[in-house]
């Protein structure tokens, strides 16, 4: 079954019919009088009731690969490339410590451009196709941009990508050898944004960036459909999340709520979300009525954002469904950097371990259950941005190639 949906705004609850690109509620966009979150950002939501009343298993949603609750009409509109279905690894150690627990570690960079961001980027690709649109626009701090340019060259679409000037390199040369239109900006992430919205207005492109197409929220959450399949078809105790922009994390809950609404599960496992000390936008302003904004340095470019673009989504959704939140220092996320991909193999870039540096903090301070089941979302490759990690490398000094030297 082809899926129907509407949008309902996030701000003012009023459904909007999808027969057109939407992307914020044309009634809350207009811009508050100070710097804010973007208000207005759009739900999709689709016809849960019929749906049941139609019969719907997760075996089925499964067979139809998340069709029935996916925007598009057609799979085969996404592109070839493998996107998500990434492992979910398993440890009850960690090194020679015997954790007590299980942790799963859900490893996003094994999509096809490194990161989690594949997920939104194949959708609103899909979705383009779908509607006859050839041209994409993105700003980003790098991995969505890396991403969308990655998706549209497997789809023959154009991809235009604006960037803070100060994107790690790594990822500027994946979005020029994908043959992408790259624009570095003058500012941060938050300028490049509002110039690809304008562009959008002027030259009719279609908008990838994030949250503001609610359709990335779709794609991503596509996570929590296979955390839920790898688990056997039931829930984990715990996810951490990394936290930037609030789209990741808003995008989990998404997918947990649809199973939620049709009866496939009967409650929400605990969402954590970890931000960096040094960006803390999200989280430092959950519990308060109004938002202060605070300029963010971090060694986690992709989660380092002053207004975050479902900042309010996702803070009903951690309010709603009881989840918790915690920050991590640059020292703390290095180290957890370090500790992963020693005890692991796996090579995590600085955001996604931001969110493995929650788990260890939980730890360390007791508040993880005897035998409970914790995930880890890693969202991104470390290749991805070595730059950061420049100061931890201490490499030996060259040794004529004699036996002698090594023995030393
Ligand atoms: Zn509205």
């Amino acid at each position: 079954m082809s899926s129907s949906f509407t949008y309902q705004c996030t701000s003012c609850a009023e459904d909007f019919p999808s027969d057109s690109t939407m992307y914020l509620c044309p009634k809350c966009e207009k811009k508050p009088k100070e710097k804010l979150p973007p208000f207005g950002v759009l739900k999709v939501i689709y016809g849960y009731k019929d749906l049941i009343r139609f019969g719907i298993t997760f075996k089925k949603l499964k067979q139809n690969r998340w069709l029935d609750l996916l925007p598009i009409n057609n799979l085969d509109n996404l592109p070839k490339l493998n996107i998500g279905n990434t492992p979910l690894y398993n440890y009850q150690m960690l090194g020679e410590e015997n954790m007590g627990f299980d942790l799963y570690l859900k490893d996003d960079s094994q999509n096809p451009t490194f990161s989690f961001k594949d997920r939104a980027s194949a959708l609103v690709s899909a979705y383009a196709k779908e509607n006859g649109i050839d041209t994409i626009v993105t700003a980003s701090t790098g991995n969505a941009g890396s991403s969308l340019a990655g998706i549209c060259a497997a789809q023959g679409q154009k991809a235009i990508v604006m960037v803070p000037e100060s994107a790690p390199i790594a990822k500027l040369t994946q979005i020029i050898m994908y043959g992408a239109d790259i624009i570095p900006v003058k500012g941060n992430y938050d300028d490049a944004f509002d110039l690809s919205v304008n562009a959008t207005e002027h030259f009719g492109w279609y908008n990838r960036n994030t949250a503001y197409n609610p359709l990335t929220i779709e794609g991503k959450k596509t996570v929590s459909f296979e955390l839920f399949d790898q688990l056997g078809e039931t829930l984990p105790d715990r996810i951490f999340v990394p936290v930037g922009d609030g789209v990741i994390i808003s995008g989990v809950y998404k997918g947990f709520e649809d199973l939620l609404k049709l009866g496939i599960i009967n409650k929400m496992p605990i969402i954590v979300a970890v931000q960096a000390e040094g960006s803390d936008n999200l989280v430092r302003n959950i519990s308060t009525s109004t938002f202060v904004v605070k300029d963010s340095h971090t060694i986690a470019d992709s989660i380092s954002v002053n207004y975050p673009r479902n900042y309010y989504m996702a803070k009903d959704f951690i309010q709603k469904y009881k989840g918790d939140w915690l920050t991590v220092s640059d020292i703390e996320i290095m180290e957890a950097s370090k500790n992963l991909a020693k005890h692991t193999g796996l090579f995590a870039e600085p955001a996604a371990s931001a969110a493995f540096a929650g788990m260890i903090k939980y730890k360390n301070e007791n508040k993880i259950a005897k035998g409970s089941r914790n995930v880890v979302l890693l969202t991104g490759s470390g290749l991805k941005d070595i730059s950061s990690l420049q100061k931890e490398l201490k490499i030996p000094d060259a040794i004529e190639p004699d036996i002698k030297y090594i023995e030393r």
